[in-house]
C-alpha cells in the first residue's frame, strides 16, 4: 500500500452497501456506521427519499451547464439561505468543502484587499494550496509555501496549550488576549477562519461564546468571520444548526462554508454570505460541477427529510444519552482522559496511562477492535490521531447508540 493512501485497518475494508446506520463489506459482514461514511451521510445510508429523488433527476438529465437556469440548484440555494441565519444571504454551490473554503477565501481577500488570514491552530480546512496554508493542524500545513500570509491564534483546543485547564472565562479572556496581540503585529487581515468544532483536530470545542468574543474584537476592524461549517452543519451538534450558534451573541458569520452531509454522500459543498460580499465573485467565476442537477436533488430530498423529521432534535437526543452513556462505561479507564463533544459529534481523547501524553497506538488498536466487534468509527488526523471521533447519521437510534457504546466499551477494555 502506498504511504499516502490513508486507508484505515491492517486489512483494509471494502464497503459494498449500505442501509440505515449499517453499512456491508464484501464479504458480507454488517458494521454499525458510528463514522456516517466521513461524516457524509448525514440522514442515513441508502434513504430511499434520496435515492428515489436521485434516479427520478437522473432520468431527466443529470447535468447540463452553469451556463443555464437550473431549478434544483435554485430550490436548494433558497432553502440554504432561508436555514442560513444569514440576512441578505447568497448561495454559491462547489464539488467539496476544500474548494468551498478555498472560493470564502477569495472572496475574504478580494472583499478586504488583503492577503492574510487569521486561523486556529490545530485546525483543518482542506487541501487546496490556499485551504491547507489555512490550516494549523502541522501534519498538513506547509504555510512557508502558502500564498496566504496566515497567522495563527489559541483557543480551538482546551485540553493541550498554554490556556490548558483555565475556566471557560479565564480560557476566553486570555485567547482574547492572544488574538490582540498577533492583531498588533500585522497589517490588518482580511479574515478569521474557524470551524466551530474542530473536526479534523479530534472533536474538540471552545467554550461557547468564545468567537463571540473574537468577533467584538474583528468587528471593531472590519475583518471578516469565517466559519467553517464542513463536518458542524445541519444540526449534527445538536444543540444548534450551525455550530456557530453557539457563539452567535455577536450575529452570524460574515461567511459560512458547508459541504459533506448535505449531499447524503453526493459532492456538495458551499458558501454562504451577504450580497455585498458575495458580489466580489467575477460573474465568470463558475465551478463547473457545483450545483449539478443531480447532486442537487440528493440535496434538497436531504434536506427536506432532515427538517421533517427534526435530526437536530434526535442528534441531542440520542447523541446526549450517548456521551453520557460512553462517560460511565469509560469512567475507570485509565487510558480514556476526556469524551467530550456535542449532539452527534462525540471525541474521546486517549492518553498512555497515567500521563497527558497523547496515545496513537491505542486509538489504532481501539479501532481495530471495534472493527471485529462490529464497529465502525473514525479517529483524529495529522498529529491528533489520539482522538476517536464518532458522527453516526443523525437519524441513530437508542438501541443503536447502546450497541455501539457496548462494542467501543469492550474494544477499550481489550486495548489496554
Ligand atoms: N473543512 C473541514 C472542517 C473539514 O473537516 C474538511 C474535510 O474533512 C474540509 C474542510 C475539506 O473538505 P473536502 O474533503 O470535502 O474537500
Amino acid at each position: 500500500m502506498p504511504d499516502w493512501l490513508a486507508l484505515y485497518y491492517d486489512d483494509p475494508i471494502e464497503i459494498t452497501h449500505g442501509e440505515g446506520r449499517h453499512v456491508w463489506d464484501f464479504n458480507g459482514r454488517r458494521y454499525l456506521d458510528f463514522f456516517g461514511g466521513i461524516l457524509t451521510t448525514m440522514t442515513a445510508h441508502a434513504l430511499p427519499e434520496v435515492t428515489k429523488a436521485v434516479s427520478e433527476q437522473a432520468g431527466r438529465i443529470i447535468h447540463s451547464s452553469t451556463l443555464y437556469l437550473n431549478r434544483p440548484m435554485v430550490e436548494l440555494a433558497e432553502r440554504i439561505a432561508h436555514v442560513s441565519g444569514i440576512p441578505d444571504a447568497r448561495v454559491f454551490f462547489t464539488t467539496s468543502g476544500t474548494e468551498a473554503n478555498d472560493t470564502a477565501l477569495l472572496l475574504a481577500t478580494a472583499y478586504r484587499r488583503s492577503n492574510t488570514i487569521l486561523a486556529m491552530r490545530n485546525s483543518y480546512h482542506g487541501r487546496s494550496f490556499s485551504a491547507v496554508g489555512v490550516t494549523g493542524n502541522r501534519g498538513w500545513s506547509p504555510t512557508s509555501l502558502s500564498p496566504l500570509q496566515t497567522l495563527y491564534v489559541h483557543g480551538g483546543v482546551r485540553t493541550r496549550g498554554p490556556f490548558a485547564g483555565l475556566d471557560d472565562r479565564d480560557f476566553i479572556d486570555a485567547c482574547v488576549a492572544d488574538l490582540k496581540d498577533v492583531l498588533g503585529h500585522t497589517r490588518p487581515p482580511a479574515a478569521l477562519i474557524a470551524e466551530p468544532v474542530q473536526g479534523v483536530g479530534g472533536f474538540t470545542s471552545p467554550p461557547d461564546g468564545l468567537y463571540a468574543a473574537f468577533r467584538d474584537v474583528l468587528k471593531a476592524q472590519g475583518i471578516l468571520w469565517i466559519a467553517d461549517e464542513v463536518q458542524t452543519g445541519w444540526g449534527r451538534t445538536g444543540d444548534h444548526f450551525w455550530g456557530w450558534q453557539a457563539h452567535a451573541r455577536s450575529g452570524p458569520p460574515d461567511i459560512v462554508t458547508f459541504a459533506k452531509g448535505i449531499g447524503n454522500g453526493m459532492s456538495i459543498g458551499g458558501v454562504i454570505a451577504r450580497a455585498e460580499i458575495m458580489n466580489c465573485l467575477d460573474a465568470n467565476s463558475i465551478s463547473t460541477f457545483g450545483g449539478t442537477q443531480i447532486t442537487m436533488a440528493a440535496g434538497l430530498a436531504n434536506l427536506g427529510y432532515l427538517l421533517e423529521h427534526d435530526l437536530q432534535g434526535n442528534a441531542r437526543r440520542v447523541g446526549g444519552l450517548l456521551i453520557e452513556r460512553l462517560r460511565a462505561v469509560t469512567a475507570q479507564l485509565p487510558g480514556v482522559r476526556e469524551v467530550r463533544g456535542r449532539g452527534l459529534m462525540i471525541g474521546v481523547e486517549l492518553v498512555k496511562p497515567g500521563t497527558d501524553e497523547a496515545d496513537p497506538r491505542a486509538a489504532s488498536a481501539v479501532l481495530e477492535a471495534a472493527r471485529q466487534g462490529g464497529l465502525l468509527i473514525g479517529k483524529g488526523g495529522g498529529h491528533d490521531t489520539s482522538a476517536l471521533r464518532i458522527a453516526p447519521p443523525l437519524s441513530l437510534t437508542v438501541a443503536e447508540a447502546e450497541e455501539g457504546a457496548a462494542i467501543l466499551e469492550q474494544a477499550l477494555r481489550s486495548s489496554y
